[in-house]
């Protein structure tokens, strides 16, 4: 006997459905972009499967997404004949919150409190299965997994509980059905039982989706039910009504940009990305001659939230004529690019190339190559042609971009041109190292910077007092990567990158230094207390010595200039080393 059991949903995951039941996001429309969004990567994933196991018991002969709606009965079935889920699956996939993304956005919005602010939180992250409850008061999934003979039915009314039953037959692939709200009478836009209303939806949000999404058009079915129910003639019963392609199917890297809209593209990064807001960047290119590719990449605007976990997904996937292979192709940019979001499609590659195989390849490391060249030279581009997006560029990826400067030494250079750095020179601008050197005082020989936790801990460091006093500009470098790549990079232009916490920092032609014979005089008077100090903390120092670096505290730390600075120490501390 099959039994219907019924569960409570994971507390974030009633938290977010709360709020798609008492929605107050206004464009309610992208709900369907959700659900047609998931169904793509269904009959990708079961493509895919199908090619690497040919003795997988599904059929991969017509795949297709298929919308439906009933007006009487209030009803939209988004329907795919895909890969499909599992008992077990639909529990963890549908009925709890696995995606981290979603988790975040959950937390943020038990922070953000009010409407507005969850409205805006609706717009960042996206939710998915569950934006259809803004539209329906419940919603029915069933599904059978591709090879597998049970279905599975999951239902909800998205209040806390939802249910789920076995089923024995169920089409291959998933068909979710939503029962629509009462509609708002003078809302005709939003009547999405309306079949114009889900022809301008599909193709506002879903036009490049490579799979036929296809809808009855309603006069065409009704007509075939007159027929079925009037007639006794066998052959015009059995004549099905056709279905409509809604969508163009046309992959969007593969058309010039002429042809194609900035929305289109914008859309297409959604698909991709998961993230509801527009990309900052859209980077195209279209490589030809002996290894043919088109790559057509995205710059977000805002940084992931996991973007240094291990195991952060990346976001390029790779195609092969217009066949999808798959995701997070780690092969095709380095790992300090790893926020760019996109697709590859080669022509060249065989169907069942693995991951091993693509980081050995020849050729992908000569498309990873120009790829970084590409996404580098956006950057510069946007530097010049727009500095507000190359602001917020920065402050959202400079952090894992300066990755490279230490791992890519090839684009060493390419990449200093682009980085910025928060400097004593301005408190709100940063700058670059060119405009850095072009204030260097005369005789000034060297890049002074600092690191530190925070601007604040470092303006407020000994350290810097002498070289406020003569008025030379330092860098103030916050971030932990900053502590490895200055010294891997070490100058810039022919002048050394120096901290000004270690060694001696000579600014004898930069300022008034003591002449030799007063310091001397200094250091045979101080001799006794330098050496009483010495003794004493003979534990914790090398050296006592005098210092013309300060001007207002008494004394500082000092390290040698081969010293890890005490950041370093502590994180490789951290690291147990
Ligand atoms: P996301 O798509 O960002 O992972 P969703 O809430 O849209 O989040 O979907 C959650 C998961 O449920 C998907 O990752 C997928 O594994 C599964 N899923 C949803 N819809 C389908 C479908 N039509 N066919 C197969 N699996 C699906
Ligand atoms: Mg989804």
């Amino acid at each position: 006997i099959m039994s219907t059991e019924t569960f409570e949903f994971q507390v974030e995951a009633r938290q977010l459905l709360q709020l798609m039941i008492h929605s107050v996001y206004s464009n309610k429309d992208v709900f369907l972009r959700e659900l047609v969004s998931n169904a793509s990567d269904a009959l990708d994933k079961l493509r895919l499967a199908a090619l690497r196991d040919d003795t997988l018991d599904a059929d991969v002969s017509d795949l297709h997404i298929d919308i439906e709606t009933d007006t009487e009965a209030r009803t939209l079935t988004v329907r795919d004949n895909g890969i499909g889920m599992s008992y077990d699956e639909v529990g963890r996939l549908i009925g709890t919150i696995a995606n981290s993304g979603t988790a975040k956005f959950v937390e943020e919005l038990r922070e953000a409190q009010d409407e507005a602010g969850a409205e805006g939180l609706i717009g960042q992250f996206g939710v998915g299965f569950y934006s259809g409850f803004m539209v329906a008061d419940e919603m029915t999934l069933l599904t059978r997994r591709a090879g597998e003979g049970h279905g599975t039915r999951w239902s909800s009314r998205g209040e806390g509980t939802y249910t789920l039953e076995r089923v024995d037959d169920a089409p291959q692939g998933t068909t979710v059905t939503l029962h629509l709200k009462p509609a708002d009478s003078d809302d005709q836009l939003h009547d999405y039982t309306s079949e114009w209303t889900i022809r301008e939806i599909v193709k506002r949000y879903s036009d490049f989706i490579t799979w036929p999404i296809r809808m009855v058009p309603k006069a065409a079915a009704s007509g075939a039910d007159d027929t079925a129910d009037g007639s006794d003639s066998p052959d015009e019963a059995a004549a099905a009504p056709e279905p409509e392609t809604l969508n163009s199917m046309k992959a969007l890297w593969a058309r010039s940009r002429e042809e194609v809209s900035d929305d289109e593209y914008h859309e297409l990064y959604k698909h991709i990305s998961h993230d509801w807001r527009e990309p900052l960047e859209t980077v195209r290119l279209q490589a030809e001659g002996t290894f043919e590719y088109q790559a057509l990449l995205f710059v977000p605007s805002h940084a992931p939230h996991d973007l240094y976990n291990q195991g952060y997904q990346r976001g390029v996937q790779l195609y092969v004529k217009r066949v999808f292979i798959m995701d997070d192709c780690e092969a095709l940019l380095p790992p300090y690019l790893r926020f760019v979001k996109g697709v590859v499609d080669a022509a060249d590659l065989s169907l069942n190339v693995s991951r091993e195989i693509l980081q050995q390849d020849r050729h992908i490391r000569m498309m990873q190559r120009r790829l970084t060249k590409k996404v580098v030279s956006t950057v510069k581009d946007m530097m010049t042609a727009a500095p507000e997006r190359y602001a917020t560029f920065w402050r959202e990826f400079g952090a894992v971009l300066k990755e490279g400067l230490l791992s890519d030494s090839d684009n060493r250079d390419a990449l200093l041109a682009v980085s910025s750095f928060a400097t004593t020179h301005s408190q709100e601008e940063p700058t670059t190292l060119k405009s850095y050197v072009e204030r260097m005082k005369d005789g000034q020989e060297a890049v002074y910077y600092l690191t530190g936790e925070s601007r604040q801990s470092i303006e407020n460091s000994p350290h810097m007092e002498a070289f406020r006093a003569k008025g030379i500009e330092v860098l103030l470098l916050t971030d932990p990567v900053d502590e490895v790549w200055v010294d891997a990079v070490g100058e810039f232009e022919g002048k050394p990158l120096r901290s000004v916490a270690k060694g001696e920092v000579d600014l004898g032609g930069e300022g008034d230094e003591k002449a030799d014979g007063e310091r001397e005089k200094q250091d045979e008077e101080y001799a006794a207390l330098l050496g009483w100090m010495k003794e004493h903390l003979d534990e914790d120092v090398k050296e006592v010595r005098l210092s013309s670096r300060l001007t207002v505290s008494p004394a500082c730390i000092v390290s040698d200039a081969h010293d890890l600075t005490p950041a370093l120490e502590n994180m490789y501390r951290a690291m147990g080393q």
